[in-house]
């Protein structure tokens, strides 16, 4: 049914019958247009909210701070029962009427800057400066207006909504937060992610990474005295080469790069220790896991091979899985993307499927639950930079589409049956 264009534009996207009467319903009743009138007129406590919750330092797994002040800020938006799992997450529930599914809206709280870096919001020219100011101060602010536009028009959704600001997002963190909610909430029959600025980009495919830290040790020595002993970083030299002739489809898209490489103490020693790190990402998993057979197996010959050309055994080697994030699919007329699509188009723009990126929804969707991440709204660039910088312009549809796809998935009393099963 449905014939996206490569470009992902998505010009030729047909809705189906049902999402569209759906969406026909929704948008003419009173109290949908009252919470969507509500949303615009949010927009400045929404930015305000923003540039708090900027402020407040979250590096990934130091999040406790801007977490707990989220918890009262959901608590303030209108929700009842605000709690803080073992991972760290803070959700809260909006009950639906019964019987309905269950929906995540997640936001992550995390940023990529370490702790002691300069958040503080410099507002100059039109713009607001500050690292963290998009991704995700954008979506974590957001996600509150669309939480007060529920308790304002008191609409009853049919299934529950869970609201929530998770951690782990970035980097390192893995998807920690998420990864946690999916293992300990198994009756959850979708997502959505709210990350960072836009209002017309819909994600709903997953790439997956694996990550390693790769350690060479050896007995090390003098360069001259010593010489003869196998060296670490001559190790990891050869596993590099071996790596680096790698051949990856270029579809589905499969990456891979030694990252960053360490090791040695002199330029007169041999080496005794070297370490890289290495990513390796694909938009399909049984991609994915040959290149990380091909470079498990480069880094073990290379051991082997080091150690066969000084007659030694002393070269070892340790590798250490630091990065997993699934890969996954769905299809792009899945009701998740139909809903968001709808959403996008009833407030008057043209949505865009976006290409497979990696975010919160990659655990969902390699659960084949139905998951996509949208925008917060307004305008920004330079994430994941110091130069981060962010436009409140038309910063309320954001909001407003989220609030849309979610009264379409779950279904609003008296007005919309649940459109996930
Ligand atoms: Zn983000």
């Amino acid at each position: 049914m449905v014939d996206c264009n490569d470009s992902g534009l998505g010009r030729d996207y047909k809705l189906s019958p049902i999402i569209k009467s759906v969406y026909e319903v929704l948008t003419a009743n009173h109290l949908v247009k009252r919470g969507l009138d509500f949303i615009k007129a949010d927009d400045e406590t929404t930015l305000k909210d923003q540039i708090t919750i900027c402020e407040i330092p979250a590096p990934t797994f130091k999040e406790e701070m801007r977490a707990g002040y989220y918890m009262d800020q959901l608590v303030a938006a209108g929700l009842d029962h605000v709690e803080m799992d073992s991972t760290g997450n803070v959700f809260g529930i909006l009950q639906g009427t019964g019987k309905g599914p269950k929906l995540l809206v997640a936001a992550h709280l995390d940023t990529v800057f370490p702790e002691g870096c300069d958040v503080t919001v410099i507002h100059k020219n039109g713009r607001y400066y500050a690292p963290g100011i998009g991704d995700n101060s954008k979506g974590l602010a957001a996600l509150l207006s669309v939480v007060r536009a529920f308790r304002d028009t008191r609409i009853k959704p049919i299934g529950d909504i869970i609201f929530c600001g998770n951690v782990g997002e970035e980097g390192l963190g893995d998807l920690a937060g998420i990864k946690a909610f999916f293992r300990d909430n198994a009756d959850v029959d979708g997502f959505i992610a709210v990350d960072g600025v836009g209002s017309k980009d819909i994600v709903y495919l997953a790439t997956g990474s694996r990550r390693y830290e790769v350690t060479y040790r050896g007995p090390g020595g003098h360069s001259f005295s010593t010489f003869g002993v196998p060296s670490a970083i001559h190790a990891m030299g050869r596993a590099i080469a071996k790596i680096a002739d790698v051949k990856t489809p270029r579809d589905p898209k499969t990456t891979f790069t030694v990252g960053t490489v360490s090791g040695g103490t002199s330029v007169n020693s041999i080496a005794a220790e070297a370490a890289m790190l290495i990513d390796m990402r694909s938009n399909a998993t049984e991609e994915l896991l040959k290149v990380e057979a091909k470079a498990l197996e480069a880094v073990r010959l290379a051991t082997y091979e080091e150690n066969a050309r000084w007659q030694s055994d002393s070269i070892t080697v340790d590798t250490k899985l630091i990065g997993d994030r699934p890969a996954g699919n769905q299809a792009p007329d899945s009701v998740i993307v139909q809903a968001a699509y709808a959403s996008i188009q009833a407030l008057g723009n043209t949505p865009y499927l976006e290409g497979p990126l990696s975010t919160d929804a990659n655990i969902p969707i390699a659960l084949g639950i139905p998951a996509i991440c949208l925008g917060g709204g307004g305008r920004g660039g330079s994430a994941h930079s110091p130069d981060e910088w962010y436009e409140n312009v038309d910063a309320y549809l954001g909001p407003q589409s989220i609030f849309l796809t979610i009264l379409g998935l779950v279904g609003a009393d008296g007005m919309s049956k649940p459109l996930l099963p």
